[in-house]
Parts: C-alpha cells; sequence; structure tokens
C-alpha cells in the first residue's frame, strides 16, 4: 500500500523542546557521551566511538531516539524548533564536509539510517543517496567524472525512496532492471553502461509517477524529510514489532536516525563494501572474518543478492586497505572488550568503517570466544561468565547428526555452514506456512531464495533454514546464529521454484513437504531425516570422548569451573533412578533434589504388585502387596545412594492418586469384552470397580500426596523402610554414607507432616536397631499448597528442609489445571495477558510472593532451615535467578537442564555483586 506523502513543513507542531536531541560526529570528535546506547542507538553509538577512536567513520550526526517518541506523541510529526535544530545540524555538516545539500556544484549526499539501542538486524530502514535530484545528480556525474555511477546511484535511491518511504513495491522497478540487464546479456549490474542506467532512471521515475500519482521529489530537504519519517515509522513497522516480540525487546526504547555523509564503493574497482567479525562468529576461533564486494554499495553485501568475497581476498585486491582495516577493526575489538560486526566502505582506496557492534555468535562461539578471550588477558573470568547466555550454553549440548547413520543418506547439495547444529523437518517455502505448521506440532526447515526481515516469524518456527543466495553475513547467516537455529545459506545449486512447490538440487527434486536435513556445521543439505546422536560435549562428559569432542569439551570444563566458582546456589537433579542419578553427576549436580519413588512403582515387574496393594480391601492384605514391593524399592534405593556418593538425595514418599497406576476404564472395558475365561473376566471386571472407587472429579486436588500416606500409613512404612535399609547396604558396600533426606509431598497443615515424620523417624529407628547401625538423615516438606506457605513458620519447627514443587504451587495458587491450562495459557500469551507461562518460569509477581515470604518466615529467629525448589521452573534461567535472590539453597532441575542452571545461578550471584 502506498503511504500518502507528509508535507512537514506545513503542519509542524510549535512546542520547543528544551532536552539535547542531536549529537554531531566526526573523526576525532563526538558530541554527548558515546556511551549512551539509550539516547544515540547502537549505530549511532558505535559511530561516535568510533570517531573518538580516530577510526575513519564518515561526518554526520545522530537524532536520538527520544525524537522517535516525541514523533511518536506528535502523531508523526516533529516539532518546529526540533526541525530547525535539524537543519542547522545538516549546515554543520555541509561545512564540515564542503559540500551542499542540494548543491549542483559540490552535493552533499547523505544515508539515512535507523539504529535502536538494541541491534534489531535487517528490522527497520536504511535510505541511501538522499540529496540526489535532476541537477545534483548532473554535478555528481561531473565532479567524479562518472556519470555511470552518479546515476547508478540516483536509481538506487528512487527505489530505496519509493519503497522504503512510500510504500511501493520494489519488484514494480526491479523487473525494467532484470529486463534490462537480460537485453544486454549482462549478469551483474556493474555490466551495464552508463547510457542504459540513465534510460533506467528515466523510466524509474515514470513508475515512480504511475505508481504514486506524483514526481519523485526534487526538493532535497523534503527527501530528507520524508525519509527520517519514515524511519521513525519502521520503529512500529509489523516486523519490527514482531522481532520486539520474539526477543523481549520493549517497545517504547524507539529507534534513533543517522544522517550521514555518504562515501561510495561503488566508484569503480578501487572502491567496495564489505561486512565483517574480528573473530568467526561460527566457531569463535580468532581469525578475521568477514566478506567483500567490490565495486558495490551500501547493503548489497548483508541483503544477500550477490555472493560476495571472502575478506582474505582483500588482501591481495588492497593490500594497504586490508591492512588499515585490520588495524582498526583490531582497536576497535580492544576497545569494546568484545567481538566486532563491522561495516566498511572503500571510496577510491580509502577505507571508512561506518558501523561496529557486538558481534552475535554461535552457542559454541561464545563460549570459546568468552574463554579465549579471558585467557588473553581481555576480560576477567567474572566478564567470561557473563559472556554466553543459557540458551547459547544449552544450544551446544543440543544433538548433532549420528556420523554413523548419517552415511545412507544422499548429500544434495552444500551451502556455507553458518550456523551449526543439527535439523530435521519438512520443506517448506512460504514463512506464514511454517508457523501454521510448527503450531501443529510439524517440525519444519524453511528454504527460501534468500530471507528478509519479513519471514523472522517463520524462521523462529522453523528448526532450520536454508537458503540459496547470501554469504556469512546474509540475513539468514545473522538472525539463524541470534536465534541459535542451524542454517546453511548461500547454496547456489539449490533451484527455489516455489510456484511449483519443489526446489531442485544438483537433478534432485525435493517436493514442499518432504523431509530434508540440514548441517549447520558442514553446510551439508540430505533428503530424509538423518538420526540424531548426544552433542559431542555430552559424550565426553559420559567418558565416550568422540574425536571431535576434545577441544569443545576442554573449553566447556574451563567454562564451567569458573561458572561453579561464582554462584551461591548449590544445583541439584531430579532423577528416580540409578541411570539418570549417573548423567546427573556427569552433568555437574550436587546431590538429588526430588527422586519421584511413584516412578519406580509404574516399571513392568513391579506394576502387579502395586495392583494388588490398590486392590487389597483389607490392611493385612495391604501389606502383603507391600513386602513384595519392598525389595524393588531398597534396590532403587540402592542405586541412588551409590550413584551419589556421599551427596544428598531427597526422596518423596508416594504422591499421584492411585487410579494413576490401573489401566484406563476403556482399555478395562475392552478386556471384559474380549475375555476368554471367567478368571480373566472377574480380574479386569475387579480392576474396574476399583477404578469406579477411586475415581475423582479433580484428582489433582484429591487423594493424593500426604493424604495417601495419612490413610494407608502402611505405605510410608514401606517406603521408609526401604530408604533406610537401603542407605546401609549402600554405606556398608562403598564405604560412603548416604546423606538419605526423606521428603513429604502435598503438606497444608503441620499435622499431616508431624503424622508422617513420626511414621518415618519409628520406621527409622527400628530398622537402625535391628541391623545395629545408624545413618543420619533429615526429614522435611515439600510446600505445594499455598496454605503450608501461610504456615511455613510453624511448620518449619518441625522439618528440617523445604523444597518447593512449584509445578502444583503454581497450578493451586492460580487454580489452574497444570494438565489442562494449556489450551487456554496459549491464548493468554498471543493475547498478551500473560507474558509467561508460569509452568515454565515462575509467576514472581504472585507464587514469587509465596515463596519470599516461605524463606523468610522459616528463618526467623536465626534459624537455618535448608531450602530448595524442585518443580520444573528450577532449571529455567530467570527462575534460577529469581530463586538465587529470594535466598534459597539450592534448585534442582531435570539432568540435561543442569549445566544451564548452573550458569544462570552464577550470573544471577554476579549481577547481585556488580556495583548499581
Ligand atoms: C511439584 O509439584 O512442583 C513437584 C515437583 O511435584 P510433582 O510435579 O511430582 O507434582
Ligand atoms: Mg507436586
Amino acid at each position: 500500500m502506498a503511504i500518502p506523502s507528509r508535507k512537514t513543513s506545513t503542519r509542524l507542531q510549535k512546542t520547543p523542546i528544551q532536552e539535547k536531541l542531536l549529537y554531531f560526529y566526526e573523526r576525532g570528535h563526538a558530541e554527548g557521551s558515546p556511551s549512551r546506547r539509550d539516547l544515540l542507538g547502537n549505530k549511532g553509538a558505535g559511530l561516535a566511538e568510533m570517531a573518538v577512536l580516530e577510526v575513519p567513520v564518515p561526518p554526520g550526526f545522530t537524532i536520538s531516539t527520544r525524537a522517535c517518541k516525541i514523533f511518536e506523541e506528535g502523531g508523526g510529526r516533529l516539532p518546529l524548533s526540533l526541525e530547525k535544530d535539524i537543519e542547522e545540524y545538516l549546515h554543520r555538516l555541509e561545512k564540515v564536509t564542503g559540500t551542499g545539500l542540494g548543491d549542483p556544484g559540490k552535493p552533499l549526499l547523505v544515508s539515512v539510517r535507523s539504529g535502536a539501542a538494541v541491534s534489531m538486524p535487517g528490522m527497520m530502514d536504511t535510505i541511501l543517496n538522499v540529496g540526489l535530484n535532476d541537477e545534483t545528480v548532473e554535478g555528481l556525474a561531473r565532479n567524479t567524472n562518472n556519470p555511470r555511477f552518479a546515476y547508478d546511484c540516483y536509481r538506487r535511491l528512487i527505489v530505496m525512496f519509493a519503497a522504503t518511504v512510500r510504500g511501493v513495491d520494489k519488484d514494480k522497478f526491479e523487473h525494467h532492471l532484470a529486463a534490462l540487464k537480460k537485453k544486454r546479456k549482462a549478469e551483474a549490474d556493474s555490466q551495464l553502461e552508463a547510457s542504459d542506467i540513465i534510460k533506467l532512471v528515466d523510466q524509474f521515475k515514470k513508475v515512480y509517477r504511475q505508481e504514486l500519482k506524483e514526481d519523485f521529489p526534487q526538493d532535497v530537504w523534503e527527501q530528507l524529510r520524508q525519509s527520517r519519517d519514515a524511519v521513525f515509522r519502521s520503529w512500529n513497522s509489523r516486523r519490527a514489532i514482531e522481532y520486539r516480540r520474539l526477543y523481549n525487546i520493549p517497545g517504547d526504547l524507539g529507534t534513533a536516525v543517522n544522517v550521514v555523509s555518504m562515501v561510495f564503493g561503488n566508484m569503480g574497482e578501487d572502491s567496495g563494501t564489505g561486512v565483517g567479525f574480528t573473530r568467526d562468529p561460527a566457531s569463535g576461533a580468532n581469525v578475521f572474518y568477514g566478506e567483500f564486494l567490490a565495486n558495490a554499495q551500501g547493503e548489497d553485501v548483508v541483503a544477500g543478492i550477490r555472493t560476495p568475497r571472502p575478506l582474505a581476498e582483500l588482501e591481495t585486491v588492497m593490500p594497504e586497505v586490508y591492512k588499515d582495516l585490520r588495524r582498526v577493526t583490531r582497536k576497535l575489538e580492544q576497545y569494546k572488550r568484545d567481538v566486532q560486526d563491522f561495516e566498511f566502505t572503500i571510496q577510491k582506496g580509502q577505507l571508512y568503517l561506518l558501523q561496529t557492534r557486538t558481534g552475535k555468535r554461535t552457542g559454541f562461539a561464545a563460549l570459546r570466544i568468552a574463554v579465549d578471550m579471558c585467557n588473553e588477558g581481555i576480560i576477567t573470568p567474572e566478564e567470561a561468565v557473563m559472556r554466553v547466555d543459557c540458551d547459547q550454553l544449552q544450544a551446544i549440548l543440543h544433538p548433532v547428526f549420528d556420523p554413523q547413520k548419517r552415511s545412507a543418506f544422499k548429500v544434495v547439495a552444500r551451502g556455507l555452514n553458518a550456523s551449526p547444529g543439527a535439523a530435521c523437518g519438512k520443506v517448506i517455502f512460504d514463512p506464514d506456512e511454517a508457523v501454521r505448521m510448527a503450531e501443529k506440532g510439524e517440525r519444519v526447515i524453511l528454504v527460501r531464495p534468500e530471507t528478509s526481515a519479513d519471514d523472522v516469524h517463520g524462521m523462529a518456527r522453523a528448526q532450520g533454514i536454508l537458503t540459496c543466495k547470501g554469504g556469512f553475513t546474509s540475513h539468514a547467516a545473522v538472525v539463524a546464529r541470534q536465534m541459535g537455529k542451524p542454517s546453511v545459506v548461500g547454496c547456489e545449486t539449490i533451484d527455489v521454484r516455489e510456484e511449483d512447490g519443489v526446489f531442485v538440487a544438483n537433478g534432485v527434486q525435493v517436493h514442499h513437504g518432504e523431509f530434508i536435513s540440514i548441517d549447520g556445521q558442514t553446510g551439508e543439505v540430505m533428503v530424509g531425516s538423518v538420526p540424531l546422536r548426544e552433542s559431542s560435549i555430552i559424550l565426553a562428559l559420559r567418558g565416550e570422548l568422540a574425536p571431535d569432542a576434545l577441544q569443545p569439551y576442554l573449553y566447556y570444563s574451563t567454562f564451567m569451573e569458573w561458572v561453579d566458582s561464582f554462584r551461591r546456589l548449590s544445583v541439584r537433579a531430579n532423577a528416580d533412578i540409578g541411570r539418570d542419578a549417573k548423567i546427573a553427576i556427569q552433568m555437574g549436580a550436587e546431590g538429588i533434589g526430588l527422586c519421584r519413588t511413584e516412578h519406580m512403582f509404574f516399571a513392568e515387574d513391579r506394576l502387579p504388585a502395586v495392583r494388588e496393594m490398590i486392590l487389597a480391601e483389607t490392611e493385612e492384605e495391604r501389606r502383603v502387596a507391600l513386602r513384595k514391593l519392598l525389595p524393588f524399592q531398597i534396590q532403587d534405593f540402592v542405586d541412588l545412594f551409590e550413584a551419589m556418593g556421599g551427596l544428598p538425595v531427597t526422596i518423596r514418599t508416594i504422591d499421584p492418586p492411585l487410579h494413576e497406576f490401573l489401566p484406563p476404564r476403556e482399555e478395562l472395558e475392552a478386556q471384559i469384552s474380549r475375555a476368554k475365561d471367567a478368571k480373566a473376566r472377574g480380574r479386569a471386571a475387579k480392576l474396574l470397580e476399583r477404578v469406579h472407587s477411586l475415581s475423582e472429579m479433580n484428582p489433582m486436588m484429591g487423594h493424593r500426596g500426604c493424604r495417601l500416606g495419612i490413610t494407608y500409613p502402611e505405605i510410608t512404612e514401606m517406603q521408609a523402610e526401604a530408604i533406610f535399609e537401603a542407605a546401609i547396604q549402600s554405606a556398608a558396600k562403598t564405604g560412603k554414607m548416604p546423606v538419605p533426606e526423606v521428603m513429604i509431598p502435598l503438606v497444608s497443615k503441620t499435622s499431616e507432616y508431624i503424622h508422617q515424620r513420626d511414621i518415618v523417624n519409628r520406621v527409622a529407628n527400628a530398622v537402625f536397631h535391628r541391623r545395629g547401625r545408624r545413618i543420619p538423615y533429615r526429614v522435611g516438606t515439600m510446600i505445594e499448597t499455598p496454605r503450608a506457605a501461610l504456615i511455613s513458620e510453624s511448620l518449619s519447627e518441625h522439618a528440617e528442609f523445604y523444597s518447593f514443587g512449584t509445578n502444583d504451587l503454581t497450578q493451586l495458587t492460580f487454580g489452574f489445571s497444570r494438565d489442562d491450562a494449556g489450551k487456554f495459557i496459549s491464548h493468554y500469551l498471543k493475547s498478551g495477558i500473560m507474558t509467561e507461562d508460569p509452568f515454565v518460569t515462575i509467576d514472581q509477581e504472585g507464587v514469587g510472593q509465596l515463596i519470599e515470604m516461605t524463606v523468610r518466615n522459616s528463618r526467623k529467629g536465626g534459624r537455618s532451615i535448608k531450602v530448595g525448589i524442585c518443580g520444573e521452573q528450577g532449571g529455567e534461567e530467570k527462575s534460577v535467578g529469581f530463586c538465587h535472590r529470594a535466598g534459597l539453597d539450592y534448585v534442582s532441575c531435570s539432568p540435561f537442564r543442569i549445566p544451564v542452571a548452573r550458569l544462570a545461578a552464577a550470573q544471577a550471584a554476579l549481577k547481585e555483586a556488580r556495583p548499581k
């Protein structure tokens, strides 16, 4: 839809503004504080910093992010006083550059570029070559003695202005260019003659008039104003809003606008443009890394339209420029103490830096860069620990393709290995469809000729991304790395024919909906779904060192040593069996925070005894069944104690409602109708009758938790006996003293807890007496009901530890069924009623209050009760941070989340220690 032009000069607001909104910079000097990213935006701050560091930058000025707010509040207009100030700053830029905006003798051309405080790659708009009209283009042609170049700039401005500022579809112009190239048999734009481009400009002006019913603005000030306003408006474009939603970026930050004098990379073969990183953002290796295109302008490299050349080749093409580039970018990395992602232009052999910012990187690159920079003395171990996100750490523990099995799959294409990781999914060409499929639970790979900011929503939901065009710094590569998703880009042997629903790779047709696998580590594309294997770090932790694992493992273990030295929270595992407990130890667990004993009851060899216990009609019968279970439970606990050595093992007594151990009603009904003899029918009928009698309207709020142990004390007795007998056996066998902690679930009243505790103590004494040996142990309770939290002060006089069962505590605090809430929580999240799922991350506002209150009350009078958490949230980054601040002693989570929980705990401690 075309956007109407706004003649701003006639409809200006009159209120003068006091605060400083404009910041000028030129090499050697910058106004204001470059560190104020909140005001200057990332790009503006980077330019100002580079100017101060004497890095060659084209002079310009930044209109601050605050002006974006003023623009929004003014209904899309700036106040008159600010318009005047901008004019003044523009005159200052004219003075510094010795040119004039609209002066055909010496025309000043500027770029108008967006730049928010948080980097949002490709999300907002940029307009280059502002200041060209029919007269100044002639001036530029004369001054450069290069009409081809001047008109090439002009045609780019017309398209960018029409598309970005006025909302005209770019294709309306581009097909004229494509037709011309075809006619001239030209592969690249640069092969077109000056006369061709002059004609093309005329054609573009006609298209502009046709589409917008007015001429392309010859008033260069009007060009500048409209471009600036378009950049401000782009802050609220659909794609920018979507991106902010994805990354939790607040909507009120606003974008700054940078007005920068133009330098040109398209002035011939001694000119060019490129982007790079001071270290490899995919592997983290300390190598200079990037791409460039000779004789090209602006966004050509990142747009992924022409596949650029590796930066290393610049050394041969322009050795002096290359040396300069290495020198200044090294200086920038040293100064910023982090990897820099930079953009540069070479104008007739002279280097200019146009942007520098912290480089986005993959998970493993983050880890390696942090460790290397610390070892190189650039950053401290504390900073290194803060430099790796929890998501990045999680990504390096993700599975990879199984090398043994992948050879059975045909590699149909090979592209650039832009973002590592293994991904399989169905081929989908359209980002909207990718979202729809993912919502249905399908795994998809988004396959596109190239990606742009409009595709981000689809990329976010895909398992991986495959593109035909673009290099390591193309949009697809940068965004995939940021999202931690595998991507293969610039796969030029692939031809995407979306309209036919296929892509063709080296003669092989791959259809829409067919499964493919992409390897972001090698750049390979395979047809079919290649089986996965554990990540090499996980294998190394297990002692199964794969040949490719040593280096990643060494980085990982050094990093995790630093992590552990800073955290206060201890990290335990939720593990029920010996095998999981061993993995937990390999992941760094310092104990078991929750063993759900009922999981042992589900095993096939125990179910008959469990069912016998449930069907028992008298206590006597029940005890007979429990005797059968006892040896199993003893062995289970021996395994756990042995795996954990002398570390604490928290064992929870039975928790779920008993009907969960019986077959579903429908299955029993079917069994009855199919039964061949009266005995089998009778057995099934009895079970069905018991299922009926145990059925509850709200089983989650019914006969479960300690309520079971109170109505059937013999179950608690059997479990306590198994725990203490196992502890004695394990101590005798290993020589290590186990640390059992018996935990009573779903308590609401102190008397409930005391009832169960007394059983545990009585059984412990009996076992110790019989075996002639004592094992130290603790008895404590879970805080899973709001009432338990409310009475935690008096409860703590009797319990030796607390563990927050935040699954139930969340369920009961909200009154949301943990089994059914998914249905409406997804709607709540979409509509903004909730920003986060409270079953994933602790609801700090509500449930968090109960946790804080419990910790406070239970430690009154200097009592030192140990407090932990074992709900699912215990392994989630933000929840771990909250638990640290709330003063918990430990978090407990599933074994594979332990590394992330350790990192989150260290980062929370370091954040707290930071000077405010
Ligand atoms: C909890 O409620 O948070 C908990 C750990 O117990 P479960 O999930 O077994 O109910
Ligand atoms: Mg629970």
